[in-house]
């Protein structure tokens, strides 16, 4: 196929952050295949690589480093492994692997998750829906990260005069916080389909009335080309599973988003199966901060085993060259790679279904990058 080379400079420089758990391992998978960009594509970072959660505990008594964060501050991304395991379990809440993540969030100013959902057509059938509502599923649920009822003030728990305990969180949103992760769910929208659908409760919320407004306002000052419509959370919910294909890019709060993109989430299978992005503001020279993850966790149930699958990890990666980089091409030979290593059977064990071929984490890897190879060499 006749993508274009990159045959200048690295691109731009990434984090490498492995983590805990199946992390390191879905990560030696990742690595390979970015040594596959780099000496096929000429798609390069400059790479560095640090400790985060339980490993940066072991070593220097806290989840995530000073210096670090400091290091994702000065990234163009951040691709991120997984945190956690059973080891920590017993530490202060400060101090568990989780917090590391957390922290890298909050300090990067991450407000947009995007949570692609999408259905190889060689997994149709792991889908809890039938094959025809979910095949070719393509769909991206972008929830508001930072802000909302999570972060609210007032919250807490307090004790009445009369003896009752009252607890009190509180959904919150301005202007521009509604501005900001709208305006990302219109970009993304113009690289897709052009559609987006806003998701709150304004028939029952204030807060869902200002959200309402002020996406259209936005829509109508500067993205009139994006096809716009607006639905209740709890119908949304309902439609994600009635005809979830209706549906190109869903932007929404917190609180609905959280719900709404693990619902969408389990359309397509398995946990192994699911990369997410997170965005922050951009810079005077037009590029956000960014990190890239898998959703799933460390899996401590299999770490070791070298059977995690490492589709995940390495559709963060595609997802990275698609959103940090602006490299749709190599994002798309990438994810053409790994559809086409399901369609030829190959599975890990989280997606084995019968009549395939059960294979490991590192020979799902090994064949991936065969395809990148079969894929670029006509
Ligand atoms: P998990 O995602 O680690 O695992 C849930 C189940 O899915 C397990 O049975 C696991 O074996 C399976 N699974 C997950 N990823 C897989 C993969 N790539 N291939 C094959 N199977 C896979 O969630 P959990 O068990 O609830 O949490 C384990 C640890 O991970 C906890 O310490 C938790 O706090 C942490 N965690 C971290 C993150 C993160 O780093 N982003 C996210 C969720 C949980």
């Amino acid at each position: 196929m006749a993508y274009p080379r990159n045959d200048g400079e690295p691109l731009g420089s990434v984090l490498l952050l492995p983590g805990d758990g199946i992390g390191p391992e879905v990560f030696r998978e990742v690595r390979r295949v970015m040594d596959w960009f780099d000496r096929a594509r000429g798609v390069s970072f400059e790479l560095d690589e640090d400790l985060v959660g339980g490993a940066a505990y072991d070593q220097h008594g806290v989840p995530l480093a000073d210096e670090t964060l400091q290091k994702a501050l000065d990234s163009d991304a951040v691709l991120f492994g997984a945190v956690g395991g059973p080891k920590y379990d017993d530490l202060p809440f400060d101090k568990k692997p989780e917090r590391g993540l957390l922290a890298l969030r909050k300090e990067l100013g991450l407000f947009a998750n995007l949570r692609p959902a999408k259905v190889f057509d060689a997994l149709v059938s792991s889908s809890s829906l039938k094959p025809e509502l979910v095949q070719g599923l393509d769909i991206m649920i972008l929830r508001e990260l930072t802000g909302g009822v999570y972060f609210g003030e007032p919250r807490g728990i307090e004790t009445l005069p009369n003896g009752e305990r009252r607890g009190v969180n509180t959904q919150v949103y301005t202007t521009s916080e509604i501005h900001r992760v709208a305006a990302v769910g219109f970009e993304l929208a113009r690289k897709r389909q052009g559609k987006v659908c806003s998701v709150e409760k304004a028939n029952v919320m204030e807060s869902g009335v200002l959200w309402r407004d002020e996406v259209q306002k936005l829509h109508d000052a500067q993205y009139a080309d994006v096809e716009l419509s607006h639905m209740y959370a709890d119908n949304c919910a309902m439609q994600l599973v009635r005809q979830p294909k209706q549906f190109d890019v869903i932007v929404t709060d917190n609180l609905f988003g959280d719900l709404l993109s693990d619902c969408a989430a389990m359309l397509t299978g398995s946990l192994g199966m699911l990369p997410s992005a997170s965005l922050g503001a951009a810079g005077p020279d037009g590029k956000r901060k960014a990190m890239y993850e898998p959703v799933h966790g460390s899996a401590p149930d299999i770490t070791g085993q070298g059977i995690a699958n490492p589709i995940a990890m390495l559709q963060s990666f595609s997802m990275m060259l698609r959103y940090s980089f602006d490299r749709d091409d190599d994002a798309d030979l990438l994810d053409g790679a790994i559809s086409s290593v399901l369609a030829g059977g190959l599975r890990t064990g989280d997606i084995m279904q019968e009549g395939m071929a059960k294979v490991s984490t590192s020979v799902m890897g090994e064949t991936i990058i065969r395809e990148l190879d079969k894929a670029t060499s006509t």
